[in-house]
């Protein structure tokens, strides 16, 4: 089970959230918990940090962020105390999680459950703070933000759980944002591809990376809600959304839509560098040490050379990326041999994801369709088997979801 920051946020929902651990006990279960930070403290603590130096040493950041989930899996367990359970704590470095000592952006290598497992049998249940794990130097490390799913997911592959419930504020999946399209669908089920994909373009409800470890672990995944009554549907009934795979789903739902869901992601900055010379080795000059920087490079857009050899070339990369971004190409200008940097981080990716379209032609002129009718211009485009994403000026996000929402017969009633 896992529990998300707006679940965790205060002493009553902690409570809330002991009586549902202790309710899937009830019904048979062996249980681990991971939980988040409760809302707003990790952006806090990171606040903390940059006001100490901008530059902060990622090694001390990890330091500081991983506290707060320290502080609720202490609590959730004391908690858990108060209602007659036996629980407790699990640090990162206790059970332990061995990452790499990428600091800030660490990824789990080995989980060690052996010694959980075992408390785990005795009837204890097992407090977990996502989010952290320990470094071969021994140093404490964390995942990226919201990495508390990419520790769960790893949990339940470590301890072969039957399932894992990712509990949060919203009671599944559903085809877009419903604070933007009031017509949103729940999803029954939806497949990890498709899942990930909605969750790399924008759709928070979990991390990217927490889905791909789950799609490769053959995690089953049920996203919930934490905020139900006491005689809410249990768990085991799926009353959330699960993500399966693409056999699975086959056998549970024959008649899926086109399009499953559509995403919006402001999280993005467009950057252009203007008459590179068109030769070999041109954008390897300009992404190679973007790549060794760990800075991950979304849409690539290069234009057909002009009459003198030059090119533009337009990639966007996270918006928390780009001043890191401009100074790297700023100190290679020469190198790169460019002639101006143009950037604007005000620009949204609007993206289109379902299975279905494999099978059938059309799905991106609808789209390019639907937004010309509106007037919304595309800046840059980019398809997968599975996904076709635009770029637009962020102003028309919700409305670019709207009409593709409608456009693609998704709204409910
Ligand atoms: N507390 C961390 C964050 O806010 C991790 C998480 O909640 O998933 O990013
Ligand atoms: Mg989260």
């Amino acid at each position: 089970m896992k529990f998300g920051g707006t679940s965790m946020a205060g002493t009553e929902r902690i409570r809330r959230v002991a009586r549902i651990v202790q309710r899937q006990q009830a019904a048979g279960h062996e249980v681990a918990v991971v939980v988040s930070a409760m809302a707003g403290e990790t952006d806090r603590l990171v606040n903390f940090c940059r006001e100490a130096n901008p530059l902060y040493d990622p090694a001390e950041y990890d330091v500081v962020v991983a506290s707060g989930e320290q502080v609720t899996s202490g609590l959730l367990a004391m908690h858990l105390q108060a209602l007659g359970c036996k629980a407790r704590s699990w640090l990162g470095w206790q059970v332990p999680i061995k990452t790499d000592d990428a600091h800030a952006k660490a990824r789990i290598e080995d989980i060690d459950a052996e010694a959980m497992l075992a408390s785990m049998a005795s009837g204890e249940i097992a407090v977990i703070p996502g989010f952290q794990g320990v470094a071969p130097t021994g140093r404490v490390t964390t995942l990226g933000r919201g990495g508390s799913d990419t520790s769960a997911v790893a949990v339940a592959a470590a301890v072969k759980a039957d399932r894992c419930d990712i509990y949060t504020d919203v009671d599944g999946v559903y085809t877009t944002d419903p604070r933007i399209v009031a017509k949103a669908r729940k999803l029954k089920n939806v497949t990890y591809e498709e899942m990930l994909e909605l969750a790399s373009v924008g759709s928070k409800v979990l991390q990217t990376r927490s889905v791909s470890l789950a799609m490769k672990e053959g995690v089953r995944v049920q996203v919930l809600s934490s905020f139900i009554d006491d005689d809410a549907p249990a768990a085991d009934t799926i009353p959330g959304t699960m993500i399966v795979s693409d056999e699975e789903l086959e056998g549970l739902d024959m008649e899926r839509q086109l399009i499953t869901g559509i995403a919006a992601d402001k999280n993005e900055a467009k950057i252009t560098l203007t008459r590179i010379s068109d030769r070999p080795g041109a954008v390897a000059a300009i992404f190679g040490p973007l790549a060794a920087a760990n800075i991950n490079v979304d849409m690539i857009i290069q234009n057909i050379a002009k009459d003198k050899g030059e090119t533009d070339v337009t990639f966007t990369v996270p918006i928390s990326d780009l001043a890191r971004t401009q100074a790297l190409l700023e100190e290679r200008k020469d190198t790169i041999g460019y002639y101006r940097m143009l950037s604007n981080s005000k620009v949204a990716k609007i993206s289109v994801v379902g299975v279905g379209m494999r099978s059938h032609a059309g799905v991106a002129s609808t789209m390019f369709r639907a937004l010309a009718d509106r007037g919304i211009n595309i800046q840059a485009i980019t398809t997968s088997e599975i996904k076709v994403s635009v770029l637009i000026d962020e102003d028309e996000t919700e409305l670019a979801v709207r009409v593709l929402h409608t456009a693609y017969e998704m709204d409910g009633e």
